[in-house]
């Protein structure tokens, strides 16, 4: 039997949730922050034309989906970069600067991912502690040393749903020495309020800043594996020693170009998500849960003991509403819900309700 190498011994597949129904029946999928909003028609025209133009190979770098990315966020299309997903993008920054043994900086409750990326190239995780589930700046500056290569940040934070600040960003990023690589994870971003969190694609300029987003959460293109980032030029270029070539399928090119074009509804999803969010934390704060304040598609709620936490999530299930639970972020007395429609989370309030009621 081959021999798994030594570093990878260790390790265990990413823990995605099982789909109780192998994703085909009707549960109600709120445990992983997708978003099932109808697709406009202009979008789902684009998808089946191209399934019609997907004979030959697609283009190899996602140009005309670059340039619309460029056009839609004012953007040097030639520092951007398409991928199978953010995930993809993470893996691949993990593959290029992470030296085995050296140190990749996460902060408490970040991404899950993130680790694991980490892990496959051999690198050891350092993980900066967080104040009230917040990320915390000073923390992740403190515990990088000379071995560190990459600090990874979400912003949104996913699982907690909370935000920093473009400023405190930067302010990490000059607390940072210069070969170090901050990569700044904003797949949720477009679900923050303008005023709140502007674009910091800007701090890619400086030349050992990414900033990733992908199509998989606000656009509902998460079936497609599409995500891109905003690079410094020469990560640019570095990043294509390593990417497969054509490996963004030309289905995925067309069908995320669409939905980038379609910038009123990424606005109005926005709009609507928040509204329904606010709506559905008051509500889970009527029956007297803690809500983590959240600028994402999702909510951390907190129960009053991992026992209750559980038994929620196990009730829920079994009246086909999903939900996930948060032992691998080692917050188990927290469930993370998505937001879906307004009638969806009255069901889960009332739901919710019913069951803390048998605990
Ligand atoms: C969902 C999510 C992603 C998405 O990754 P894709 O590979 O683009 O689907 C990336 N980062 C974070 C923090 C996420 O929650």
């Amino acid at each position: 039997m081959p021999t798994l190498r030594r570093h990878l011994q260790a390790l265990k597949p990413y823990p995605i949730p099982v789909k109780p129904d192998g994703g085909q029946g009707d549960f109600l999928r709120l445990d992983a922050n997708e978003n099932f909003y109808p697709l406009d028609d202009s979008v789902l025209t684009a998808a089946e034309q191209a399934c019609h133009h997907s004979q030959g190979y697609p283009d190899d770098f996602s140009a005309p989906l670059r340039q619309a990315i460029s056009g839609v966020h004012k953007l040097d299309p030639e520092r951007i970069a398409c991928a199978r997903g953010a995930m993809e993008l993470i893996s691949l920054l993990c593959t290029l600067y992470l030296e085995p043994g050296s140190n990749a900086v996460v902060s408490q409750y970040s991404y899950l991912y993130f680790r694991t990326a980490i892990a496959y190239s051999g690198a050891n995780i350092v993980i900066a502690p967080e104040r009230d589930l917040v990320v915390d700046i000073d923390a992740l500056a403190s515990v990088v040393d000379s071995n560190t290569c990459i600090v990874f940040l979400a912003n949104p934070s996913n699982p907690c749903g909370t935000l920093v600040s473009n400023s405190e960003i930067s302010e990490l990023r000059r607390a940072l020495a210069d070969d170090i690589l901050l990569v700044v994870d904003e797949a949720y971003a477009e679900y923050v309020d303008k005023d709140v969190l502007g674009p910091n694609f800007s701090l890619a300029d400086g030349g050992n800043t990414v900033i990733l987003r992908t199509f998989s959460k606000i656009y509902g293109l998460a079936g497609y594996r599409i995500g891109w980032g905003y690079f410094p030029e020469k990560m640019a270029t570095e990043l294509r020693i390593v990417q497969q070539p054509n490996c963004v399928s030309h289905v995925s090119q067309a069908t995320a170009l669409a939905a980038m074009n379609n910038q009123e509804r990424v606005t109005l999803l926005g709009q609507e998500n928040r509204r329904i969010r606010e709506a559905f934390a008051a509500a889970l704060g009527d029956i007297g849960l803690l809500v983590i304040p959240s600028h994402t598609n999702f909510l951390l709620v907190k129960f009053a003991s991992v026992e209750a936490a559980t038994s929620v999530e196990q009730c829920l299930r079994s009246k086909g509403i999903l939900v996930r639970p948060m032992h691998a972020y080692q917050l188990p007395d927290y469930l993370r819900i998505t937001i879906g429609t307004e009638s969806q989370m009255q069901r889960v309030t009332e739901g919710v309700a019913g069951c803390l009621k048998d605990v």
